[in-house]
């Protein structure tokens, strides 16, 4: 008889597992047992399927760093036990989250999937059958070696991305999310078609795997736009605590040259904050120096983010940050691919 893999199912929350309150008519999250009674189709894939639910199932705007420490515990616990791990979990914030799981789980050897919908399981139109049935087939995947993907995935819409590439693009269409710098690793059609060439493997999947659980989030996204005030992003720099900035800035790196501008980060970096300059732009890459308008941020100690999403650079920040990094090496560090977040 053929080897079945064993995939752990957790439920976190989101629109997948809702249904409409009949009082209000918002969408809220039910009894995750009642989801699996919505889809006898699970029992007929060639897999075995436990599951496991949040106790209090979440909408995923309320995602922080504690929830993903419960992710991970439940991934770190049932690791040995199982081949492969699906994690549901609402669209609007799953880009951070399997970005912020992708480096809290170091060395990972095994699947892991985030997927969710669109709309709710019980709705007649609705995408989840798909991106669930889907999700677990490609975490179900195997050769002789083990696992084909052995890295924390984003499954929706016929496609499977790298969890910590992705972007969420649309709040309706089915074709939720994006991958704007790294090409799909499988798509779903007739067939699955991959191309393991661009399969992450962590440099140490031998090696076991290590559960990184302490995230720190005096963190802050600051977008640059034409005109900002001086008072405005002092009072961003002065917060008490903060330590370190994601600067989403124009184009390939590109802001003010103003003096007000430079002389501000320069003495906010050289008071030990860590400012990442990743680009706003839907695709492409930052290249601090390329401009006169970036080559400045260069000088003074601005942290290329490169190719990154604004996901992956804002917990990315928060897990290096919780790592006591010598300060010296912060940015030599955050400038290098750790789990294929970047070029
Ligand atoms: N608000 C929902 C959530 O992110 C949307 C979804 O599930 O797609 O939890």
């Amino acid at each position: 008889m053929s080897y079945k893999a064993k995939i752990l199912l957790l439920y976190t929350g989101g629109t997948i597992g809702m249904s409409k309150d009949f009082e209000t008519g918002a969408l809220k999250a039910f009894n995750f047992n009642k989801l699996l009674q919505r889809i006898p189709e699970l029992k007929q894939l060639d897999c075995e399927i436990e599951t496991i639910s949040f106790e209090n199932p979440i909408d995923s705007s309320n995602m922080n760093p504690q929830e993903w420490a419960k992710i991970a515990t439940i991934i770190a616990d049932n690791y040995q036990l199982f081949d492969g791990f699906v994690v549901l979990h609402g669209s609007d914030t799953m880009s951070y989250s399997a970005s912020a799981l992708s480096f809290m789980l170091e060395n990972l050897a095994k699947p892991v999937i985030f997927t969710g919908s669109q709309l709710p399981i019980g709705d007649l139109r609705t995408d989840a059958k798909e991106n669930l049935i889907t999700a677990i087939q490609i975490a179900s995947l195997r050769t002789e070696n083990g696992p084909v993907i052995s890295e924390v995935g984003l499954y929706f819409e016929y496609k499977l991305y790298r969890g910590n590439r992705t972007t969420k693009i649309n709040a309706e269409h089915f074709r939720a999310f994006t991958s704007p710098n790294y090409p799909q690793l499988v798509e779903s059609g007739v067939h699955l078609k991959w191309n393991e060439e661009l399969f992450w493997t962590s440099p140490q999947s031998t090696a076991p795997l290590l559960v990184h659980k302490n995230l720190d989030n005096n963190v802050a996204i600051v977008k640059m736009f034409p005109g900002m005030s001086e008072a405005v992003l002092t009072a961003i720099v002065n917060i008490p605590n903060l330590k370190g900035i994601v600067l989403e800035t124009y184009g390939a790196g590109n802001a003010s040259t103003e003096d007000w501008f430079l002389d501000l980060l320069q003495k906010a970096i050289s008071s030990g904050l860590h400012i990442v300059n990743v680009t706003q732009c839907s695709g492409g890459s930052v290249n601090m120096g390329q401009y006169e308008t970036s080559t400045n941020m260069k000088e003074i100690g601005v942290i290329s983010g490169k190719d990154i999403t604004t996901e992956a650079a804002i917990t990315k920040l928060m897990y290096l940050l919780g790592q006591d990094i010598p300060a010296k090496d912060f940015k030599e560090i955050f400038e290098t691919s750790l789990r294929g977040e970047m070029i």
